[in-house]
């Protein structure tokens, strides 16, 4: 029986989770529910002058609020730690002897301005840049001589003339020639590993069976699967998704607006949203169905179905999806989501959790996209709040809506204990004043709630409740 998946993802902490990589993290993570395997995380945080707690805490943060949850991680050791690439320094040092005592590597001593004048001269010459080996073949002498002028060396790994091929399981069988590869730094002058190096240890040493990241990685994968060889370790299984990309068809990026998860998370998408719609991008799912609960997520993912062509991010439907997540929520649940976005608009938390906000939102869920969208939507049955837009007031100018609107309300100041007040009080304008339909509906709306459109009005009538409605409409009896 073949071995139950290891899967990782691995970002680097170098900026907030954007959705191309949450969209990777979501394919492990899927891959090793549906297959019963395990979900690792692994923080590649080697690059010091670009790696930041505070991304790390958020990061930690996003991936819990989107429901990917890791079985080995930082802050939840398993038996292949430390997951973080920074605490495992001596791993990568003792690997590096390896490598130096196969006689697989040596030291670079060239600075970066004899490398840029390397690349500058081999593209003006129309050679494809890369390492052409100046310090691959020094004498010790020529090395003892450059240590002692107190130089740093980098560490690069020898490419010698082969093919490299691996069967990827979305895109099939990829080929690479190493004479198109300079020998690469494995190791950098101030002693950090370089990612492809540290990748393929770690990868190895925690037993990672299944690679499954973006196609941006494909070309290191060739570099990688050489220090496997060198090694003498075996490759994991390789899986290349496709990109995101925006409308234009360019990777996707902050120029096509938002982009980070916490970004939509500020805007109110709901997490099972994103994730629904991140999966369903260059679907891989054998359902067809739009709308997949997690659970038909994980029974349904297939990495043979990944589209191979980047998948273009289409905000308007995450809107869509967003929208069909937010009816369906629970009232309670819903209150509680919003909760955070309500406080910010300064609603009181007696209003919030108080029964008659219930039947508010439950009036107004069916409207909102967003949860940020509340506010504009509730404002209408606050007193404090009620204001009569540019429409309504429009609407009011007329003589018609202004008689239709003061028969509407001397009838409910008159008739304040009636049973079913407002059906009643429609009933005698529409005789009284012989309007109907719009005519009818819109200047009540109008001036009842201040907006031209909105929940049906029967039932913003009853939340309002009468006195509400009267004083609003105080002005019209007059
Ligand atoms: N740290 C790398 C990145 O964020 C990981 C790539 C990989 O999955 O190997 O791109």
């Amino acid at each position: 029986m073949a071995p139950k998946p290891r899967v990782r993802f691995a970002p680097s902490p170098t900026g907030e989770l954007h959705v191309g990589n949450a969209r990777t993290a979501l394919f492990n993570w899927m891959y090793a529910r549906h297959h019963g395997g395990s979900f690792i995380l692994r923080i590649e945080d080697t690059d010091e002058s670009r790696s930041a707690l505070s991304y790390q805490i958020s990061l930690f943060d996003d991936l819990k609020w989107l429901g990917l949850d890791w079985d080995e991680g930082p802050n939840k050791e398993g038996a292949y730690g430390p997951y973080r690439q920074s605490e495992r320094l001596d791993i990568y040092k003792s690997h590096l002897q390896k490598l130096i005592d196969a006689d697989l590597v040596y030291p670079c001593y060239c600075t970066e301005e004899e490398l840029e004048e390397e690349r500058q001269n081999l593209i003006l010459s129309k050679r494809m840049p890369r390492y052409m080996g100046k310090c691959r073949n020094l004498s010790p002498d020529e090395r003892k001589q450059r240590e002692k002028e107190g130089k740093k060396p980098s560490y690069r790994f020898k490419i010698y003339p082969q093919t490299i091929e691996f069967k990827d399981l979305i895109r099939g069988l990829m080929k690479f020639e190493a004479d198109a590869i300079g020998d690469f730094i494995i190791v950098r002058s101030n002693g950090m590993p370089a990612y492809n190096f540290a990748v393929v240890i770690d990868d190895h040493l925690m037993n990672i069976n299944h690679v499954i990241r973006g196609e941006d990685h494909l070309s290191n994968t060739a570099l990688q699967i050489m220090l496997y060889r060198a090694f003498g370790f075996e490759p994991p299984t390789f899986a290349h998704h496709s990109l995101i990309l925006g409308k234009d068809r360019a990777k996707l990026s902050k120029r096509h607006g938002s982009v980070s998860i916490g970004e939509f998370r500020k805007q109110g998408i709901l997490p099972e949203a994103l994730v629904n719609y991140l999966g369903l991008l260059g679907s891989s799912f054998t359902d067809a169905r739009e709308v997949l609960s997690r659970e038909e997520m994980i029974a349904g993912f297939t990495l043979k179905r990944a589209s191979r062509s980047g998948a273009i991010f289409d905000e308007e439907k995450l809107l869509w999806l967003n929208a069909i997540y937010i009816r369906n929520c629970k009232t309670e649940d819903l209150v509680a989501r919003l909760t955070p976005f309500l406080e910010q608009s300064g609603f009181k938390k007696e209003i919030i959790n108080s029964e008659g906000f219930k039947r508010i939102i439950d009036l107004v869920k069916t409207d909102l996209t967003t949860l940020a969208d509340i506010e504009n939507h509730i404002s209408l049955f606050f007193d404090d709040k009620y204001e009569l837009t540019d429409e309504a007031k429009k609407i009011l100018e007329k003589d018609t809506a202004q008689n239709v609107v003061r028969t509407f309300a001397r009838y409910l100041a008159h008739n304040t204990e009636q049973q079913n007040l407002y059906a009643a009080a429609m009933k005698h304008t529409k005789e009284k004043t012989g309007a109907k339909g719009k005519e009818l509906f819109m200047p009540i709306r109008a001036a009842l709630t201040g907006k031209t459109h909105g929940p049906e009005l029967d039932k913003v009538f009853i939340v309002l409740g009468t006195n509400s409605a009267l004083k609003r409409l105080e002005f019209f009896i007059r």
